[in-house]
C-alpha cells in the first residue's frame, strides 16, 4: 500500500531452539536469494525466542543477510530486582531491530493489560526498539460489532503519553484474536476496517504525515494462499505471521506475496 515499505514479520512464539533458529533463518534466506523474484522491496524479520537472539545475530552479522530480527516480548523496567525478565537495553545490545509488545498471548496468559503495555511501547522505544504493537479484537467483541472502537482503546491507551517523534515508527499489528491460531482468516474487508480505522486514528492522535507513514500489519492465520488478497488492501502493510513463518519456505512464499 502506497509508499510505506511492506514488513513481513514471523512471530515464532515458543518454538526453534537455538540450534533450530540459525537453520531456519540460512533456509529462509537461501530460499529469498535463490528466488528469481525481486523481494528487495519487503521487508523480513523474525521474532525470536530470547535464547535463540545471540544466535541469530551471529548469523546475520556474519552472512550479511538482509534479515531483522527481534522479541517478542520485553520487560517494562529498565534494571535490577525483576527475576527472569529481560530488558530492551539487553535485546538492542543484540541487534534486535523490532519487539512485540502486547501481544493477544501475552494479554491473555501473562495479564498484560493497557497499562503494561503502554509501559512497555515506552520502554521499547526509550531503548531504540521499534514495537510492534500488537491489537486486535476477541469473538465476542466481533459478534457485538464492536471490532472498530475495541480494537482504537487498546491502541489509545497502548500510545498514551507517547510523542509524534517515537510514535511515527511504530508499527501496529492488526491481530484478531479470533483469527490467532485458528486457521480462520479474516476477510480482506475485515482487514481493511479495522486497519484503515487504525490509520484514521494515528491521524487523529498525531497527524495525517504521521498517520500515512506508519506500517500497519494484519495478522491472524496467514498463509501463503492468502496473503495476496490481504496485502492488496490499501491500509494493510505487511503480515505478522505465527505458525506459518516456522516453516522457511513458506515463510518465504509469504514474503514474495505479489
Ligand atoms: C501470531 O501469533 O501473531 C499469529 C498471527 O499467529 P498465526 O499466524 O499462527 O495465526
Amino acid at each position: 500500500a502506497t509508499n510505506r515499505t511492506p514488513l513481513m514479520a514471523g512471530n515464532w512464539k515458543m518454538n526453534l531452539d537455538h540450534a533450530e533458529a540459525i537453520a531456519a533463518v540460512q533456509k529462509l534466506a537461501w530460499t529469498l536469494k535463490d528466488a528469481s523474484h525481486d523481494y528487495s522491496a519487503v521487508e523480513v524479520a523474525v521474532l525470536a525466542p530470547f535464547t535463540d537472539l545471540r544466535s541469530v545475530q551471529t548469523l546475520v552479522d556474519a552472512d550479511k543477510l538482509d534479515v531483522r530480527y527481534g522479541a517478542q516480548d520485553l520487560s517494562a523496567h529498565e534494571s535490577g530486582a525483576y527475576t527472569g525478565e529481560v530488558s530492551g537495553a539487553m535485546l538492542a545490545r543484540l541487534g534486535c531491530t523490532y519487539v512485540a509488545v502486547g501481544h493477544s498471548e501475552r494479554r491473555e496468559y501473562h495479564a498484560e493489560d493497557d497499562g503494561v503495555v503502554n509501559a512497555k511501547v515506552k520502554a521499547a522505544f526509550g531503548t531504540g526498539l521499534t514495537p510492534v504493537l500488537c491489537v486486535g479484537e476477541g469473538l465476542d467483541v466481533r459478534k457485538a460489532g464492536d471490532q472498530v472502537s475495541y480494537t482504537l482503546a487498546q491502541l489509545d491507551a497502548a500510545l498514551e503519553g507517547v510523542p509524534a517523534e517515537q510514535a511515527k515508527s511504530v508499527v501496529v499489528a492488526y491481530e484478531p484474536v479470533w483469527a490467532i491460531g485458528t486457521g480462520e482468516v479474516a476477510t480482506p474487508e475485515d482487514a481493511q476496517e479495522v486497519c484503515g480505522a487504525i490509520r484514521a486514528r494515528l491521524a487523529e492522535l498525531y497527524d495525517a504525515e504521521l498517520a500515512d507513514g506508519v506500517r500497519v500489519l494484519y495478522g491472524g492465520s496467514v498463509k501463503s494462499g492468502n496473503v495476496a488478497q490481504i496485502m492488496a488492501q490499501h491500509d494493510v502493510d505487511g503480515a505478522l505471521v505465527g505458525g506459518a513463518s516456522l516453516d522457511p519456505e513458506e515463510f518465504a512464499k509469504i514474503v514474495r506475496y505479489q
